[in-house]
């Protein structure tokens, strides 16, 4: 029997290329030397897409093959994935939840304390000899009877809060709903919250809904002794008013996981001494990453072998009825 189909719109690890070629009949749209006559001539016969969210899977694409089933995303983040579009054509996404929770919550925790206690300055001051002519100063920050706001406690926000407790760190969160398992204050007004908290914790999706989410106002709430950690998407946080807030410091400071637009980082950033800057690195380990590959193989071979995807997002819930099924 002839094997699936896919489209394959950006580069991915050599495991998940290697799987997916023993599996399907795979066509790499970003080395084409034409995309867009690859697009038109193989197209009409795609019945699966892999993808992540460093390449878009947008409206166009999606038309484009009239005969899809399916489009496993790398990541847990899939706004570069015309979700809404797909679930219009009944297309199934599935992203890799779930398997990078622990990881991501790690290294917000460490951005975190990184961040509140100068970790990566204190070090600089021991690799550059600073020692010898004198102690690094005494931090402002700390995380002693600190208060800490999360923006999107989902399933890393609640890894994260998990490790806050473990601090003895006061907890409340913003969303746009309360969660009735929980006694953690919960704001739905982002501002509210920033104004009440030490520590603001974005780990929110990307998007519309939460496009430059945290702006001047949010900035100017969560204060002079505040502190901004952003490890969701870089586009919820208003880079020109977090770079104008640090330079004048409106907060105190920032540690960010993930910019506005990626890989390229303001140099008005880089020159600020009080934030910390992480090369997108939340779930880079290579157990995790491994994991997450794994999970989008094992969508698609799962959805063409017994028409179940393992982990579809919330746009495109499988209810066992699509049109497209296998
Ligand atoms: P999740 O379980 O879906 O949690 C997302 C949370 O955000 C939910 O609690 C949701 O709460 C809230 N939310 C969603 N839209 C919102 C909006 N418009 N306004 C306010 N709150 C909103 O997702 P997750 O697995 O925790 O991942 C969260 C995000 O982290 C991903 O989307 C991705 O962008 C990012 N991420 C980053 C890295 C990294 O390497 N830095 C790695 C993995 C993931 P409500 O539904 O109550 O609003």
């Amino acid at each position: 029997m002839s094997r699936p189909i896919l489209f394959q719109t950006g580069p991915m690890m050599a495991m998940i290329e290697k799987q997916l070629r023993d599996s399907f009949e795979v066509h790499t749209i970003w080395n084409a030397t034409d995309p867009e006559k690859l697009i038109c001539d193989v197209g009409p016969n795609v019945r699966g897409i892999a993808t992540s969210a460093f390449s878009n899977t947008g409206r166009e694409l999606i038309d484009a093959c009239p005969k899809l089933e399916i489009i496993s995303s790398f990541g847990v983040g899939y706004n570069t994935v015309d979700a809404p579009h797909a679930a219009n054509k009944n297309v199934i996404v599935t992203n890799t939840p779930d398997v990078l929770t622990e990881e991501v919550a790690d290294t917000a925790w460490g951005l975190l304390l990184m961040t509140v206690r100068e970790l990566s300055a204190a070090e600089r001051h021991l690799r550059s000899e600073g020692w010898l002519q004198g102690p690094y100063p005494l931090t402002r920050g700390t995380l002693q009877n600190k208060r800490i706001g999360i923006a999107g406690l989902g399933r890393i926000g609640k890894a994260i809060a998990r490790r806050a407790v473990a601090s003895g760190l006061k907890i409340s969160y913003f969303g746009r709903n309360k969660q009735s398992d929980l006694n953690w204050p919960f704001y739905n007004d982002l501002e509210t919250m920033a104004r009440n908290v030490d520590i603001l914790l974005a780990v929110l999706p990307g998007g519309n809904a939460t496009d430059k989410i945290i702006g001047q106002s949010v900035l100017q709430a969560l204060g002079p002794d505040g502190i901004l950690i952003n490890v969701g998407r870089g586009t919820a946080v208003d880079e020109t008013a977090l770079i104008q807030a640090l330079k004048s410091e409106t907060i105190m400071s920032a540690g960010l996981d993930v910019f506005e637009n990626e890989p390229k980082v303001p140099q008005s950033l880089m020159d600020l001494n009080n934030v910390v800057l992480l090369p997108h690195v939340g779930s880079a380990s290579v157990h995790t990453r491994d994991a997450m590959g794994q999970l989008v193989v094992d969508n698609l071979r799962s959805w063409f072998k017994s028409g179940q995807p393992l982990t579809p997002v919330a746009e495109t819930p499988f209810d066992g009825e699509q049109n497209n099924a296998p």
